[in-house]
């Protein structure tokens, strides 16, 4: 073991966040380190050079003086997971922002050192597993409550041996919780916490094909572009197309269990805006604050890029630590296009060879690192369990240019891309997906999961109405040339039928009690109703029934405000819809009997 004096070094370059630090000996990538004597920035070995080593630090580098000494800490950047997790905001390296604002007030000052998680907090300890057995990394062995979720505490990877000690006893997470026996004979004490690198996946068993979809509530979601539980997302947008409704509504109403939104906003208000809005935020399951599933990761502008970069494996590794316990956990980045851009000034200030956009050439190792941390996995345990992390980037695009190269390298690690698109957010279609830019690789892999517990016909009534939507944007373009009532009627009633399904069924309005979540239920109950009369409907057109006749009926009202109209919970109202559409067709079959008849009979003799 070398002496103290080798993990000392000192400052001989400072370039804002890089510091160029000289003296160090055995260091290594990732190391963390203390920036200045009295100061203790928090900073990161990022490159190692013969003469001299690179750090990035987290925080202000302004005041810090060339020959100030620098100390490796001689561990990874890494996370405390454990109770006291939920109900948090953190910053990028998993500061307390509430616990640094009691100490140093509104403008969190540098240097702060403050617990990430609760050292005072006592928390009601369960064992679950009894002393004797055998255990090993990854094993669930007792639990505590952490609001309305079982917080389950697990032996850190890497050890395994008979459990000598485990008690039911109430305690904070630094007390001895665990007491192992390994095969050396050695006695291995765990509390209630682990640290876990960041920048290191938590090892699994086995990884999966993800099937099972992620019910979002959002109809054009769930039923046009679905994402499987362990599946990636990026959602790209720019300004005011409707990112924020999308992600808080994501966060509320689909069924993961825990949420991890890391903010990586520009401005500072856009974080401001974050802090004060998610706490507000209802669990419509559990009618208790969203934030008691929920952890949050805010940057602001005045942290350094270097936080910013950092924050997203922040994120994805308390996301691992969730779904390792065996939860469905969705994480929400936002946006991956400031992360980019602070991956950019770090690589400008190292004088790398940039390539397109100014952007480093390992932008798409990157992302790829961060993305391929999502997936549905049994757990690395002794026991059998099964977790999910589902990944939802957004991206924001300079000028809603989706082929700049955040958007395009995003492109090629995610699997379903919902983009929003400002003209329909002008119009007011929100949310804003386009149905011509957006795709989902999943459809193939969720049908069976649609087909066999919610609806037989999901796959069909999908690519129908998909075929719809592409029909009527080419029958628009020719409309606008020769005038709608101009078009034959079949064609009139393909761009009425697309219609009914922009209106009542992909709007969703998020802030409509009724409308806001739709069941899977209710979404296929409303996408067939529409069909089938789309279907009736052709009928009469076929027999040369005036289009305006079935533009007219009294039922498309009802059609159109279904959404609105019928709560989730009254399913059995649908059924009137259906009626009135019988009774609106039986009248119009009523009045053009004896010309059906003729065309029927005509029809047969031919
Ligand atoms: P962005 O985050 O992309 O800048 P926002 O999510 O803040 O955009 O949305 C801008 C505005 O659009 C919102 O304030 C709201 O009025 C409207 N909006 C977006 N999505 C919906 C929705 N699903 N239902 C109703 N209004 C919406």
């Amino acid at each position: 073991m070398k002496d103290e004096g080798t993990n000392i070094g000192e400052i001989t370059e400072i370039n804002g966040p890089i510091i160029t630090v000289e003296g160090f000996e055995n260091h290594c990538i990732g190391d963390m380190v203390e920036i200045g004597k009295k100061m203790n920035l928090i900073g990161e070995i990022i490159k190692i050079y013969e003469e001299y080593t690179i750090v990035q630090c987290y925080e202000e580098t302004e005041g810090l003086k060339l020959f100030d000494t620098v100390k490796n800490l001689k561990y990874p950047l890494s996370m405390e997971l454990g109770p006291g997790l939920l109900n948090s905001i953190y910053d990028g390296i998993q500061r307390p922002l509430e616990k640094m604002e009691e100490i140093s007030g509104s403008f969190i000052s540098r240097g702060i050192k403050a617990d990430s998680l609760s050292r005072e907090k006592k928390w009601d300890y369960k064992a679950i597993i009894d002393e004797g057995e055998k255990v090993s990394g990854g094993d669930v062995v007792g639990k505590v409550e952490e609001y309305h979720i079982v917080h389950k505490i697990m032996v850190p990877f890497g050890n395994s041996g008979k459990l000598i000690q485990n008690n039911d006893k109430t305690q904070t997470i630094d007390e001895t919780a665990v007491v192992i026996q390994t095969d050396d004979n050695e006695e291995k004490e765990f509390n209630l916490y682990q640290r876990w690198p960041i920048r290191k996946a938590r090892p699994i068993r086995e990884r999966y094909l993800p099937k099972k979809p992620l019910i979002t509530g959002l109809r054009v979601f769930d039923f046009l572009y679905p994402v499987a539980k362990g599946g990636v997302v990026a959602v790209p947008g720019g300004f005011g197309t409707g990112k924020t409704v999308v992600q808080h509504s994501l966060a509320k109403f689909s069924d993961a269990t825990i949420i991890v939104y890391i903010g990586c906003g520009e401005r500072g208000n856009e974080m401001a805006d974050l802090i004060n809005e998610f706490p507000k935020l209802k669990d419509p399951v559990h009618d208790r604050p969203l934030m008691e599933r929920t952890i949050l990761i805010a940057n602001t502008s005045n942290m350094p890029v270097s936080a910013r970069e950092a924050s997203i494996y922040s994120g994805i590794t308390m996301a691992e630590y969730w779904r390792d316990q065996g939860y469905n956990v969705l994480l929400l980045a936002d946006s991956t296009s400031r992360w980019a851009e602070a991956l950019r000034e770090i690589s400008g200030r190292l004088e790398e060879m940039p390539t397109e956009g100014g952007y480093p050439a390992y932008l798409s190792d990157r992302l790829s690192s961060f993305y391929e941390r999502a997936g549905y996995i049994m757990a690395q345990s002794s026991q059998e369990r099964y977790g999910s992390v589902t990944a939802v980037g957004a991206v924001s695009p300079p000028g809603g240019d989706f082929s700049e190269p955040v958007t395009k390298n995003t492109k090629r690690f995610i699997k379903a891309f919902w983009a929003l698109d400002a003209d329909l957010a002008y119009a007011r279609h929100y949310p804003a997906v386009s149905w011509n830019k957006s795709y989902s690789d999943y459809v193939e892999n969720v049908k069976n999961y649609w087909h066999d517990n919610i609806d037989e016909d999901w796959r069909f009534n999908r690519d129908r109405t998909q075929y719809l939507l592409s029909r009527a944007d080419e029958l628009e373009n020719i409309s606008q040339l020769v005038g709608k009532e101009n078009l034959p009627a079949d064609q009139q009633l393909d761009l009425f039928a697309a219609e009914l399904i922009k209106e009542g069924f992909l709007i969703q309005n998020a802030f409509n009690e009724i409308d806001r979540y739709s069941s899977p239920e209710k979404t296929s109950k409303i996408i067939s109703i529409i069909l089938k009369f789309y279907n009736e409907s052709m009928y009469f057109i076929e027999n040369k029934v005036p289009f305006q006749r079935i533009e007219e009926l009294e039922c498309v009202n009802d059609i159109k405000r279904m959404r609105l109209d019928i709560a989730n919970e009254n399913i059995e109202k649908f059924d009137h819809v259906i009626e009135n559409i019988a009774k609106s067709l039986n009248s119009l079959r009523q009045q053009y009997r004896d010309y059906l008849s003729q065309r029927s009979r005509v029809n047969t003799v031919k």
